[in-house]
């Protein structure tokens, strides 16, 4: 390998910056020794990283605790003192605005929720309103926003394109829209994607690269993780199971389609059949008590459900072949053995060398946590892109550290 760096000095210094955040994102706080020991590059040069990053704001730093006699170390770690982010949550029934460290901590005390407004100017009143009273109240910075929609986005041109279960947003930027009110940048996530960056950084996917999360509430998504990274087909569609048709001619969808799943497996097809058994409108919490409370016919509703889910989870199934199958939705939640019935049904259904290949679990992430997340990835991702990219054309099949003594030259 040459030692001439094939990078330009400011793509270097960003791809340095880029390796501290990691560093510190998988290992916890540390020292500049550890740093440049573990990165393998040199002390001055990760000083200049971590310069940098302190002066953005997205580290802090603070005294290193073990440290023995003598001037003390600092340790650096990921801005929670001086620095926030916020995440917001959109929902047909109910919208969430929270407030998080850099490390992807949600601030209990700081979470606020009002019910989906009718149009979409009373929703970015709420959001604003909500919003801006985490950033004038904290006393710290705000870094960038972060906002998860139940809906197809287009993630170049950052436009929420189709949203059957809170169509107000179709066709809006809303990132833009709400970076406008709040003067920060706001990135937007489909909320399946939200969902897996959660279980990600704080479920059970941590270690894996190859992943599907079903998103099960009052609509149905799939979030598909590939080699690390989210797949969404050509034009941002992909993972749109809810619309796949499985009745022939069956009732009508909210996306003006006719037999989608969602119109026999989602929780709004739940709540219309057990309101119709009822005689009166039954929301979905409701729907969850009757059966917890042994309520026979609602359990036959879910368990009908779930028969119904099983035919779209099979497809996915036999057509990815995927690792592990995460399953989030407060039905499982609630009613845990709905979970169990969805997978053994799921088996019946699906490819046997597929299905047998594949684990299934419910999710441990959460749509909050997943929002947070995702404004923390576009900040330290948006220093460097294609990091795995450059890595991987750097390296030739070398380890990583030798890719950093021979190519991460300070800039
Ligand atoms: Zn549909």
């Amino acid at each position: 390998m040459s030692n001439v760096s094939p990078f330009q000095p400011k793509l270097l210094s960003k791809i340095n910056e880029r390796l501290v955040l990691r560093m510190i994102q998988e290992r916890g706080p540390s020292t500049r020794s550890e740093m440049s020991k573990y990165i393998g590059v040199t002390f001055p040069t990760v000083a200049k990283a971590v310069s940098s990053l302190l002066e953005s704001q997205l580290l802090e730093e603070i005294d290193d605790a073990s440290a023995g006699p003598g001037r003390p170390a600092k340790r650096l770690r990921l801005a929670s003192e001086n620095s926030q982010v916020i995440g917001i949550t959109l929902s047909g029934d109910e919208c969430t605005v929270v407030a998080g460290d850099l490390n992807g901590t949600v601030h209990k005390e700081s979470v606020l929720r009002f019910p989906t407004p009718a149009t979409y100017e009373l929703l970015l009143a709420e959001i604003e309103t909500c919003a801006k009273s985490f950033i004038s109240s904290s006393g710290k910075s705000t870094l960038g926003v972060g906002v998860s929609v139940p809906a197809v986005i287009d993630y170049g041109k950052q436009v929420a394109i189709m949203s059957a279960n809170l169509p107000l947003v179709n066709g809006k930027s809303i990132g833009k829209d709400i970076q406008n009110l709040l003067g920060h940048e706001c990135v937007i996530i489909h909320d399946s994607h939200a969902l897996s960056l959660s279980e990600r950084l704080h479920g059970n996917a941590k270690e894996l690269s190859n992943f599907v999360m079903l998103d099960h509430c009052i609509g149905i998504g799939l979030g598909l993780m590939v080699e690390g990274r989210f797949l969404t087909g050509d034009s941002g569609f992909a993972g749109e199971i809810g619309h796949s048709p499985v009745v022939l001619d069956g009732e009508l969808c909210k996306c003006g389609k006719k037999g989608c799943l969602e119109t026999v497996a989602s929780e709004w097809a739940v709540e219309e059949r057990v309101s119709k058994l009822l005689g009166r409108p039954v929301q979905i919490s409701e729907v969850l008590e009757l059966a917890q409370g042994g309520n026979l016919e609602v359990m036959q509703e879910l368990e009908r459900m779930c028969d119904y889910l099983a035919i779209g989870v099979a497809h996915v199934v036999n057509i990815l072949n995927p690792g592990t199958f995460f399953i989030y939705g407060r039905v499982f939640e609630a009613c845990p053995k709905l979970f169990d019935l969805l997978v053994e049904k799921t088996e019946e259904l699906a490819l046997k060398p597929s299905v047998a290949a594949c684990s299934f679990a419910r999710a441990n992430g959460s749509l909050l946590d997943g929002t947070v997340a995702s404004v923390i990835n576009y900040l330290t991702d948006s220093l460097v892109p294609n990091l795995e990219d450059y890595l991987s054309s750097l390296s030739q099949g070398d380890s990583q550290n030798s890719i950093a003594d021979e190519t991460l030259v300070p800039s």
